[in-house]
């Protein structure tokens, strides 16, 4: 285990606001873990857990021990003709663990490619991109208790996945280490273009019936030439999530707003981009002193050098006040907020 007190974490969040951990451990194993754990109680501190740190927000100094789960090894626990089942370890890196898949042979994930983090961090809110959701895979999830290292294993029934969301994010908030995912991957090069952006880059490059491989490297593409990368632009994504509501409640807000995109979801509830939201209310291209919203996307908030988490969430509480003043509704963050505001 690595250990060490004192420690700076702005280069261990992709937004690179700055705030000290009074202890992180660096932990690859279960021995190292219940170490870890150990500390902790001895010193009478709370654990939060880290991945690569591209959905947090730190708002200012933690006192805690940061654990950041460093676990590799991906393992083949079944086969048959129509499907794998993989365990991997929480401290793998998603994107290379899918293409990693693709090049096994195994289907599903490629709508999820180059979204930055961890496969421990994955179910945490159900990540999800291009039509896709991890949730269509998952089988289980093994932890480990924080408060007492007990050892627990999550069916997927009990993770309570939605929409960019889970247990984990709810009433297991901030009391499990996710230590290895278990997921069910195709053998079949069964592919999912319905999300228009995407299908509309396969048709342009003349692509009508498109390999996993291919949605992968198109999936790519398109996130490469329209989000920003953090290692320029300092950001966390989607800062908020998208609002949903019943039918009724999107049709009277389409009677007031007659241009807002309307996207009717299975179960009969509606999506609103939060983009569309937050650029109607005028705030698309903002720049203050240390922060400000991308000009082409007006979900992601940028650290734009030397932001503070406290400036970036009060530029959030605005931007969400104005949304509540104009559309009466309530955005939600949706990265998870650590630290105390300075
Ligand atoms: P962290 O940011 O380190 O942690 C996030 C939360 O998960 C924290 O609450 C942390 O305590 C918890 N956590 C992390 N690891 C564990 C663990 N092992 N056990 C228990 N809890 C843990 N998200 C999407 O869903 N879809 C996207 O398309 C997408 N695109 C993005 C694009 C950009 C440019 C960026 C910066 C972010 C994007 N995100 C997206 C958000 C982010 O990539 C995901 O939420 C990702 O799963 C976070 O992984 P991480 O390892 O960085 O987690
Ligand atoms: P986009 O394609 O420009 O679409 C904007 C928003 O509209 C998205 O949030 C998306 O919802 C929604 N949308 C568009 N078409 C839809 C449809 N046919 N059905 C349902 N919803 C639809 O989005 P983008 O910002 O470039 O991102 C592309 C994909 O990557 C999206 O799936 C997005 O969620 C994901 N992404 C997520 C993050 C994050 O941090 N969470 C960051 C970057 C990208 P959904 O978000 O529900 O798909």
């Amino acid at each position: 285990m690595q250990f060490a007190r004192d420690v700076s974490l702005r280069r261990l969040n992709t937004l690179a606001l700055d705030g000290r951990a009074s202890l992180m451990a660096t932990v690859t194993d279960a021995e190292d873990l219940d170490a870890a754990l150990e500390i902790a109680s001895a010193e009478g501190r709370k654990v939060i857990v880290l991945g690569e740190g591209s959905n947090v927000v730190i708002a200012g100094d933690l006192d805690a021990v940061v654990l950041k789960q460093a676990s590799r090894g991906i393992e083949v626990l079944e086969r048959d003709a129509e499907s794998v089942s993989l365990r991997v370890q929480a401290g793998e890196n998603w994107h290379r663990f899918v293409q990693w898949t693709l090049e096994q042979g195994y289907y599903g994930l490629q709508n999820l490619a180059l979204i930055p983090g961890t496969v421990g961090a994955a179910p945490v809110q159900n990540i999800g991109a291009y039509g896709v959701e991890l949730g269509a895979f998952l089988r289980r999830v093994h932890a480990v208790r924080l408060r007492d290292g007990q050892r627990l294993t999550l069916s997927r029934a009990a993770c309570e996945l939605g929409y960019r969301d889970s247990i984990f994010k709810g009433a297991q908030r901030d009391t499990l280490c996710i230590t290895a995912v278990d997921l069910e991957l195709g053998l079949h090069p069964e592919t999912n273009t319905r999300y228009p952006v995407l299908d509309n880059f396969l048709r342009e490059a003349g692509i009508d019936t498109p390999t996993p491989g291919q949605v992968f490297d198109a999936v790519v593409s398109i996130r490469r030439s329209r989000l920003p990368d953090p290692a320029s632009e300092p950001n966390a994504g989607s800062f908020f999530k998208n609002p949903v509501l019943t039918a009724d409640a999107a049709d009277h807000l389409r009677n007031r707003f007659p241009s807002l995109p309307l996207y009717p979801q299975e179960d009969g509830s509606i999506k609103l981009p939060a983009a569309w939201l937050i650029e109607y209310c005028g705030w698309k291209g903002w720049r203050g002193e240390g922060v400000g919203v991308h000009a082409e996307h007006a979900l992601v908030l940028l650290n734009c050098g030397g932001g503070t988490g406290g400036e970036l969430l009060s530029l959030a509480r605005k931007i969400a006040e104005s949304v509540r003043d104009t559309f009466g509704l309530d955005l939600v963050i949706e990265p998870r907020v650590y630290g105390h505001e300075r």
